[in-house]
């Protein structure tokens, strides 16, 4: 799992920090020896039933067992079975898509947003079971990748596929527990289509004044391809001003392929302000402001 975890940090280019007001995460409480057995009380489709992908929103209950999570943290599963080799198969991991404190306030359980791979183990596996059925689970994982708890934080989220599901999490954190929060949430999202993008009817009916809400789609037909980074370049003078705000958070999650174009076009817009991306990046990074978690 810690080489899972290194891997998706990758593109952080230095030692990942958690933010100074984040909560305290429980990590490890649960491991392979030692699994939390989960119950799955929902499962169904987010994308349109037209769309070349099936991502679902998978609810698991824990019981009566303590299983502490933040937002931005991720859990373990494990597929029955074993692999080509005949050794059980590898542990996956999968953020979290739901605040603390449960799907709805006071609930023992988590939301997860699962993309469907053709003939991949764990991702089928998840998405095949149904109401009722039984899981093991391990972790909580992840102690750096955290949402800031001051509520005067700026929180900038960038966000292809089922990267969208910390930011569902830190989302609803905000609306749950603080919806006068003066720091802005901004979310820029990438698909290829409105009915691929998860989450999108709900996102729809998430004030403004909450989120900042940016969308952009690459595969609308006779309609030009937009991806996160044009969206970016498009709200530079904003981008910009909340960059030089001390309390400004980045949060890049989803495909690996999309940390280069985001990280130029975060260049380009900090040029045109003649701020240094080159020398913010780490020291945003080394104060607990800049996060990546890419796969
Ligand atoms: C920190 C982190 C957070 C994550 N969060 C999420 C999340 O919120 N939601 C989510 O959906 N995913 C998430 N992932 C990805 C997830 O962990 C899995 O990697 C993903 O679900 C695919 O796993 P799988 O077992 O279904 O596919 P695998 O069986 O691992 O296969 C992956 C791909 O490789 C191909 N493949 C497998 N074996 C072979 C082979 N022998 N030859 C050729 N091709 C092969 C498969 O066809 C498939 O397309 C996250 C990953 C990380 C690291």
């Amino acid at each position: 799992v810690s080489k899972l975890l290194e891997e998706a940090r990758k593109g952080l280019g230095g030692k990942p920090v958690a933010p100074h007001s984040a909560s305290k995460p429980t990590v490890n409480l649960y491991n392979r020896g030692k699994p939390a057995t989960a119950t799955v009380t929902g499962n169904f489709r987010l994308t349109d039933a037209g769309a070349d992908s099936d991502v679902r929103h998978i609810i698991l209950d824990f019981g009566d067992q303590k299983f502490p999570v933040l937002e931005g943290q991720s859990i373990g599963i494990v597929a029955p079975g074993n692999d080509e080799n005949g050794k059980p198969h590898v542990a996956r991991l999968y953020s979290v898509a739901s605040p603390r404190g449960g799907e709805k306030p006071n609930t023992n359980n988590l939301a997860l947003t699962v993309k469907r791979e053709d003939n991949g183990v764990c991702s089928n596996y998840l998405c095949d079971l149904p109401r009722g059925a039984k899981l093991e689970v391990t972790g909580p994982f992840g102690a750096t990748f955290l949402m800031p708890d001051d509520p005067a934080a700026n929180i900038i989220m960038i966000c292809t596929g089922t990267g969208s599901a910390p930011f569902r999490g830190f989302t609803e954190r905000r609306r749950r527990a603080m919806p006068d929060a003066p720091g802005r949430l901004l979310l820029f999202f990438g698909a290829r289509r409105p009915e691929e993008l998860p989450y999108f009817g709900p996102l729809q009916k998430v004030p403004e004044k909450l989120l900042g809400k940016y969308f952009c789609y690459s595969r609308v037909p006779d309609q030009p391809r937009v991806y996160v980074q044009d969206r970016i370049r498009s709200e530079m003078a904003q981008i910009a001003a909340l960059l030089r705000d001390e309390k400004t958070h980045v949060y890049i999650c989803g495909l690996k392929g999309m940390e280069s174009g985001v990280d130029e076009a975060f260049a380009d817009a900090c040029r045109a302000a003649s701020i240094d991306w080159s020398a913010l990046k780490p020291k945003m990074r080394e104060s607990g402001r800049y996060h990546v978690e890419t796969y």
